[in-house]
């Protein structure tokens, strides 16, 4: 006989947050826009970096990844002991929710914000709470008014994911300073550094004993196989989520590759630069076949359809010509796709084809 173990409640519900199909059935040569990676790839100092860490494949890892927090320190200027490494930045909002929300608490993510903050919080017993967003773009007063003394995290991306929208600093600010004390205000950095001269909050992090700020070496460093993200933090935040990684989360190659790629600021310079005029060439030649898109600061973009319908059977119409994008209905945008931001030739391919199909 089988026996069946049940799962926590409230887990089977979730919907499952999928990276998205990187092939079609019998096509070749497909472009895939649906994950908002870097189209250029890898450094080749991370990849060098990688192969070089891969010879002591016997060596259990180091545990407290200080090259790699020393290497994210010294570039941001930050303090490398409020800096925490993670399986991409997935792990350190699992951390988060693991620490600090459980049964009967609450956690804040806003209407089109990111999959994981509400199944990372569900996952760790904890009730999310979706509060409602203003035309596309995160509403602090919303949010604000959705908290209650049970509130424990608030989730928000900026710039976010799959709107592309940000909010300013004074409106950040504000959040953090009217937060219920036992609030901590996570600031999901995952796309900060494609906007020239933002910080991704680590300034308020630093003001404040209330805000953590999160970011990923899988976008803009190309990095998305490799898995590393980070988080920085007040100190006594930071030495608990400390307590909840397991010692040897992140291996050699992962630590050397993400160290090596934080230090080729060129790289960075040149992708984001990349991103801006490609982005804006997008933006404008699908805005000329009648797809608007709301002002990206992400390398994506979000393309809005008259419907759900027309959105599918673009989608569809995309999909049978080799081009992957994200359909966000369950973002609550179901007349919108999300396109990643490609190298030149997958952006003219990609409208090329949207034309076709308009
Ligand atoms: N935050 C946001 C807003 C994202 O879009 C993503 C990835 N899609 C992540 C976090 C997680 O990225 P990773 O785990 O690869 O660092």
């Amino acid at each position: 006989m089988t026996r069946v173990i049940e799962p926590q409640p409230g887990i089977l519900d979730i919907a499952l947050y999928q990276g998205g199909a990187s092939h079609v059935p019998g096509v070749e040569n497909v472009i895939k826009l649906s994950s908002n990676e870097n189209p250029f790839g890898a450094p080749e100092s991370a990849k060098a970096a990688f192969a070089k860490a891969a010879h002591n494949l016997h060596r259990y890892p180091n545990t407290d990844h200080y090259a790699l927090r020393k290497a994210i320190a010294d570039v941001h200027g930050l303090d490398p002991d409020c800096v925490i490494c993670g399986v991409g930045s997935d792990e350190i909002i699992t951390f988060l929710c693991q620490a600090y929300a459980g049964v009967g608490d609450e956690v804040i993510y806003t209407e089109h914000g990111f999959g994981m903050y509400k199944i990372s919080a569900k996952a760790a017993g904890a009730t999310p709470v979706c509060v409602p967003e203003r035309e596309r773009v995160v509403d602090v007063d919303a949010i604000l008014a959705a908290c209650t003394e049970r509130t424990k995290l608030v989730f928000i991306a900026n710039p976010a994911n799959p709107t592309g929208t940000m909010i300013g600093q004074r409106d950040i600010a504000r959040l953090a300073a009217g937060l219920p004390g036992q609030a901590i205000l996570v600031l999901d950095g995952a796309y900060a550094e494609f906007v020239e001269g933002f910080d991704g909050g680590s300034a308020l992090v630093e003001a404040r004993d209330n805000v953590v700020m999160t970011r990923t070496f899988s976008k803009i460093y190309g990095l998305g196989g490799v898995r590393v993200g980070w988080g920085y933090g007040p100190r006594e935040i930071i030495d608990v989520l400390n307590r909840v990684r397991g010692p040897f989360n992140l291996s050699e190659p992962q630590l050397a590759a993400a160290e090596a790629a934080v230090r080729d600021r060129d790289w960075v310079e040149k992708c984001r630069e990349d991103n801006t005029r490609l982005r804006a060439w997008l933006a404008e030649a699908l805005m000329e076949l009648g797809v608007p898109s709301d002002t990206s600061c992400a390398n994506f973009i979000l393309a809005r359809f008259t419907d759900q319908e027309e959105a599918e059977a673009c989608d569809e119409f995309l999909k049978a010509n080799g081009i992957i994008v994200r359909r966000v209905g369950g973002y609550g945008l179901p007349n919108c796709l999300r396109i990643t931001v490609g190298d030149e030739a997958s952006c003219r391919r990609v409208v090329h084809v949207i034309g076709q199909f308009m």
